[in-house]
């Protein structure tokens, strides 16, 4: 699996992290990894992020990217902004 390194203002959509994590990389963007869900939309997930939604679905054995759809549309019904890109 691949990440992006110091994107130019990478942000991790779950938890909006924006800044590497790692103390010696502070001053680094937050290293992130675009994913195309299903339904088209673009989302781009911290490592952290993108490990918890992948164990996630496999403990609940359902599909990974499907299960960010899903995510992402409880979280508009529940009025957070989300922006298509
Ligand atoms: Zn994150």
């Amino acid at each position: 699996m691949s990440f992006k390194y110091n994107k130019f203002n990478a942000q991790c959509f779950w938890c909006k992290r924006t800044t590497n994590p790692h103390h010696s990389y502070m001053h680094e963007t937050i290293p992130i990894k675009t994913l195309k869900t299903p339904k088209g939309r673009y989302l781009e997930l911290c490592f952290s992020c993108y490990e918890n939604e992948k164990n996630k679905a496999k403990l609940s054995k359902v599909n990974f990217k499907k299960s960010l759809d899903e995510k992402i549309e409880t979280i508009k019904i529940l009025g957070f902004n989300f922006n298509k890109k």
